[in-house]
């Protein structure tokens, strides 16, 4: 059994599959954080300056056998074998959204990270985000009556040619979509079911670019999800929530919120440092997170969802 890490020492961190979201928002997050200390990377093309690079997992966790916890940020298809590469290492393990490519695979890792007293942190950066607890307990005071997503972007601005979101496994308009709901997951005071959906797949791919999901808590609150990746002009990252005294509103992917038309103070602290900042509370306890809610709403959707096919899609 693994112990915790005691809270003087840093927790030594590597990272696994150096690409856009470890650059834009993993390195500032951990240089800023004094509980890690950033100590390898692993990554087949790339690395991370100043710090030493292997070209596996497996070759790193050979090399420095003093990490204590890694972070996996490649592409969802390809995370389950480095988690179980880890854990089976004895490291705490931080998983990028989504945690997995199938339900059945965080559910082993689950298991393997309890079986070993390791932590397992499914991480939903869009919960950390400024309007969601607030809106949360707003929720919790004031019963919702309806909820509308509508979470539409332009994928050739945001995910260029970025060819595994387009493959099986890679989710399409879910990578982003799956955001939206972690945050639904997150604040809403009771569960929700999809009762229908409807997913448009270009023709030449494995993944969709626009889905309509229905859902429905056990009362029958109406919850309705509009994900479209051809947005151009506006983008919008909105969760529109009915309640009997006044609307709630959250925009920009929770970073705003308005209660009955008035915008709302919020904290200031970004979500990855609060991401980190969450981590290294669990690791020092010896904890897990593991939450798939968001997944397993994406997984309903596929399971449930007609499909149509639309315009072949070219970045
Ligand atoms: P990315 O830049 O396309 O991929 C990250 C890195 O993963 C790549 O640079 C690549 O590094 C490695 N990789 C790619 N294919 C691989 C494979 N077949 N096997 C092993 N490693 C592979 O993607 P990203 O935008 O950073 O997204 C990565 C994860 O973070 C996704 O799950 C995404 O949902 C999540 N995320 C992304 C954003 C965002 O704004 N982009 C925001 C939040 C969360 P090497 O070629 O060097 O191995």
């Amino acid at each position: 059994m693994m112990s915790a890490i005691q809270s003087a020492s840093a927790i030594k961190l590597a990272i696994v599959g150096v690409g856009k979201i470890v650059h834009d928002q993993h390195l500032p997050a951990v240089a800023a954080n004094a509980d890690f200390q950033l100590v390898a990377s692993a990554s087949r093309n790339n690395t991370v300056e100043g710090l030493p690079g292997f070209r596996s997992i497996e070759e790193m966790l050979a090399a420095v056998p003093d990490i204590d916890a890694v972070s996996l940020c490649m592409p969802p298809q390809y995370r389950y074998a480095a988690a179980h590469a880890a854990l089976s290492a004895g490291k705490h393990v931080f998983l990028e959204k989504p945690p997995g490519a199938t339900l059945s695979e965080v559910a082993d890792l689950e298991a393997l990270a309890a079986s070993r007293g390791l932590t397992l942190f499914t991480s939903w950066h869009s919960r950390y985000a400024p309007a969601v607890q607030p809106a949360k307990a707003y929720l919790a005071a004031h019963a919702p009556t309806s909820m509308h997503v509508v979470w539409k972007e332009d994928v050739r601005h945001w995910h260029p040619n970025q060819e595994w979101i387009w493959q099986a496994g890679g989710l399409g308009v879910f990578d982003p979509g799956i955001n939206a709901l972690s945050i639904v997951t997150e604040i809403l005071p009771s569960l929700i079911f999809l009762n229908r959906a409807t997913l448009e797949f270009p023709e030449n791919r494995d993944a969709p670019i626009a889905a309509q999901l229905h859902f429905q808590d056990a009362a029958g609150m109406p919850v309705h999800a509009e994900f479209d990746w051809r947005q151009t002009g506006k983008q919008s990252w909105d969760i529109i929530v009915g309640t009997a005294a006044g609307e709630l509103k959250l925009s920009d992917g929770g970073a705003r919120l308005w209660i009955a038309g008035v915008e709302q103070p919020l904290g200031k602290e970004a979500e990855y440092p609060s991401l980190y900042r969450r981590f290294a509370e669990l690791v020092r306890a010896g904890r897990p997170d593991v939450d798939v809610a968001p997944l397993r709403h994406v997984a309903d959707a596929f399971m449930l969802g007609k499909r149509s096919v639309v315009d072949a899609f070219h970045d």
